[in-house]
């Protein structure tokens, strides 16, 4: 896996840190990478789920400079030890499902960072915030908007800070689009279009339980076309319609789709066409059109390198690990009130989990669905 440390090796080899770093930083407000020494505070996180994707956010971390693990969460026993070892996880710091309310009595961990699955997440969130820990919650952050909202509501009434793992938000070339939209680059936008997907192998696995995943590919690579159209526009959609087909029964069973097409509608009269499926492989773009250009990212949310290019010129940003930068970010979101040029909080999960109501509606009942600002 390339890292953080190794970008900053090639780079120091090459002698090209400094103009580098100072080029990205050019205009922009984008997170860049900073080679100076810190001592400031540390956000101290306990990660709860050692799965796949805790594994890869832990590694991730180990090149952080602002945020560290030094907590962990987790069902399984012998797990906790290979991470005790490898991360230097004191036996105190360690919990699993049913004793980590105590926590709250732990001053060696400020956050928890909650990579379970989707149906775990919003009880899970209400106890970390009961803790009076801030939490931090991989996408999507619940079934629905009515468990999202909840989980607002608890975070908000525990004074703590509640963020999704939306690690788009700070990817470079993603933001550089962002910052020429915002300028007027591409004129008024008309059209966005996002794909995404992936074929899906073990039928068994959490993801296609609809009990465990609340859905199927809308739920967990869909979301990143509902979240893209609104950051790439820059507008919140006010309708919403969805169609759906299922080539495989058994293997998407009730509730759990397989592949839905999606349009969105927003204020200014430019529309989205998505498609988000579990049956297909080589879907992850995005394209957005302007009167005066367009912008393209393709992949556009992998782990990267994401490539990108717009009217203007291929964007040339170098690649920076998605989970280091995230971390590191949050930190400062967390300890010093910083704002993400892309919200990151749960208010900009809620409104994911309403659009995605929505769509699975459209889709059921073949109508439009309006959607209230
Ligand atoms: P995973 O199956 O690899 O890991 C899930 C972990 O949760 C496992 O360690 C498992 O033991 C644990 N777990 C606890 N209770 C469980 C239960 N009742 N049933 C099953 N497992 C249980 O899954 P993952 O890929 O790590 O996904 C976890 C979350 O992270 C999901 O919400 C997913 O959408 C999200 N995710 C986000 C990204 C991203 O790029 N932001 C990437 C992958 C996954």
């Amino acid at each position: 896996m390339k890292t953080r440390r190794d970008f900053l090796q090639k780079l120091a080899a090459a002698g090209l840190a400094l103009p580098v770093l100072s080029t990205m930083a050019k205009g922009s407000a984008m997170p860049i990478l900073d080679t100076t020494p810190y001592d400031g505070p540390m956000l101290r996180v306990a990660i709860m789920g050692l799965g796949g994707y805790g594994s890869r956010v832990a590694e991730a971390m180990q090149d952080c400079k602002k945020a560290r693990i030094t907590g962990v969460i987790s069902g399984t026993p012998s797990k906790i030890k290979d991470w005790q070892k490898k991360y230097n996880i004191p036996e105190k710091n360690c919990y699993n499902y049913s004793n980590f309310d105590a926590i709250k009595d732990n001053p060696d961990i400020d956050a928890v960072y909650v990579i379970t699955p989707n149906a775990l997440h919003r009880e899970q969130v209400i106890r970390v915030a009961k803790a009076g820990k801030h939490a931090i919650c991989e996408k999507p952050m619940a079934l629905n908007a009515a468990e999202a909202q909840e989980m607002v509501d608890a975070c908000k009434k525990a004074n703590v800070k509640l963020l999704i793992g939306y690690r788009m938000h700070l990817e470079p070339k993603t933001l550089e689009i962002i910052r020429l939209r915002k300028e007027g680059k591409f004129g008024k936008i008309l059209f966005f279009q996002g794909l995404s997907g992936f074929r899906i192998g073990d039928p068994t696995q959490w993801r296609l339980n609809k009990q465990l995943a609340g859905g199927g590919s809308m739920m967990d690579i869909g979301i990143y076309s509902v979240n893209g159209a609104r950051y790439m526009v820059g507008e919140e959609p006010v309708w919403v319609t969805a169609q759906e087909t299922k080539t495989d029964p058994v293997k998407f069973k009730d509730g759990v789709d397989e592949t839905i097409q999606f349009q969105l509608g927003f204020p200014s009269g430019a529309v989205a066409s998505c498609l988000s499926t579990y049956a297909m492989n080589n879907l992850d773009s995005f394209f957005l059109d302007g009167e005066k250009g367009f912008a393209e990212l393709k992949p556009a949310t992998g782990y990267g390198p994401i490539e990108g290019r717009t009217s203007f010129g291929e964007l040339n940003f170098p690649h920076v690990t998605h989970q280091t930068v995230q971390m590191d970010e949050m930190a400062e979101m967390i300890l010093n009130g910083k704002q993400p040029v892309v919200p990151m909080d749960g208010a900009e999960g809620l409104k994911d989990m309403k659009i995605i109501d929505a769509i699975y509606q459209a889709a059921k009942t073949g109508k439009k669905v309006p959607l209230s600002r």
